[in-house]
């Protein structure tokens, strides 16, 4: 990425203000962060500037997007990803998945950039395949309570595919499994940050449902490497990124317990309608052709968010729980 002019849409959310560090990192001339802030917080990415060129730009990618000069390469990244904001913004999250997508590679196509969809295990649905291979088709219902994301998913690596056939874009498709890390919202629903704010400020786990469905978390280094590395490649077909050590909810609440050193009880509450049962990614195809599997183990990825997420609370470390993670 070395000395490459890139645009991250969706920059300043979790994922997004990650790659944003990793390309600055690595040495890009600048990054462009276009994000209208629905689920994101531009002081992810303000803070990146001691590492380089980073301009936040506030836009709507559903509208045009009009850049001067040269771009190498679009990361795709702009989608409320969380099941609470996405029901809470179906219209939104179908609009950004198909306007926003086909802004994104309208720009790509214009500039002869590298376009990366962030796509989502979603793509499968509630799979009646186990574990999940990139060339299972997936088994979603179009008009279920989860639609909203994994249909506008679907149509995204549709499209990608289209304007690669059609035009001649270098396209490239992660589909990307549960993936937790600092920068996640308390807010943001999803489980891990979920647990960790109710074990850090001494609640009950709420599991949804008996807790027998099973995740399997990746870490966001671990994530953000596939990434870049997908971006790099010149791998057309979706890759699945994910950990593949898969677990149940319960499994996850007892390992952020211990890994908080406390927590309450487990309390049980309605599972939501559709909730996939089980999701484990078969990452041979990232193996093979991007050399990438995950390097970092839910003992240490937890460590490190429960560092983050005490700094957030203002909650000091208990003696031999230190981490060098640092806060926001
Ligand atoms: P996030 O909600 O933290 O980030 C999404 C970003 O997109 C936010 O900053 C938001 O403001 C922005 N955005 C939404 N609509 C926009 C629009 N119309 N115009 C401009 N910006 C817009 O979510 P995340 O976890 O960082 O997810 C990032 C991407 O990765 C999403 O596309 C998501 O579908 C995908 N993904 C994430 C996971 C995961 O576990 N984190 C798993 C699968 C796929
Ligand atoms: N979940 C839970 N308690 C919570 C939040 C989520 O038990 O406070 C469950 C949820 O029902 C799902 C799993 O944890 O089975 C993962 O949920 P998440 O929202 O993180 O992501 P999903 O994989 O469903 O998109």
């Amino acid at each position: 990425m070395n000395g490459k002019r890139i645009v991250v849409l969706g920059g300043t959310g979790f994922l997004g203000s990650h790659l944003c560090e990793r390309l600055l990192r690595d040495g890009a001339e600048e990054v462009i962060s276009l994000d209208n802030g629905i689920t994101g917080d531009e002081s992810n990415v303000t803070r990146l500037s001691e590492l380089g060129n980073i301009l936040p730009v506030r836009h709507d990618i559903t509208e045009p997007i009009r850049l001067l000069g040269p771009v190498d390469y679009v990361f795709n990244l702009a989608s409320p990803a969380s099941p609470i904001n996405y029901s809470q913004l179906p219209i939104e999250t179908l609009r950004v998945g198909a306007l926003g997508t086909e802004n994104g590679l309208r720009l790509a196509r214009e500039k002869g950039a590298v376009f990366l969809q962030a796509s989502t295990s979603e793509v499968y649905g509630d799979p009646l395949v186990h574990p999940q291979r990139e060339d299972y088709w997936g088994n979603v219902n179009p008009i279920g309570p989860r639609a909203c994301y994994d249909e506008a998913k679907r149509y995204g690596e549709a499209l990608v595919m289209a304007y690669h056939r059609a035009h001649g874009v270098r396209t490239r498709i992660a589909r990307i499994f549960n993936t937790y890390g600092p920068k996640m919202r308390l807010v943001d629903g999803r489980v891990v940050p979920a647990f960790i704010g109710q074990a850090l400020r001494g609640e009950d786990f709420t599991v949804f449902g008996d807790g027998s469905q099973t995740r399997s978390f990746c870490y966001v280094r671990d994530l953000i490497d596939g990434l870049v590395r997908l971006a790099l490649s010149d791998v057309l077909v979706p890759v699945n990124l994910g950990n593949p050590r898969e677990m149940t909810i319960l499994q996850l609440a007892e390992a952020v317990r211990t890994a908080a050193g406390g927590g309450g009880r487990i309390v049980f509450q309605p599972l939501p309608r559709e909730d996939p049962k089980q999701r484990r990614p078969d990452i041979s195809r990232a193996r093979l052709l991007l050399g990438w599997e995950p390097q970092v183990s839910l003992e240490e990825g937890l460590a490190e968010t429960l560092a983050y997420f005490r700094k957030v609370l203002g909650i000091s470390a208990p003696a031999g729980y230190e981490s060098t993670e640092q806060g926001p």
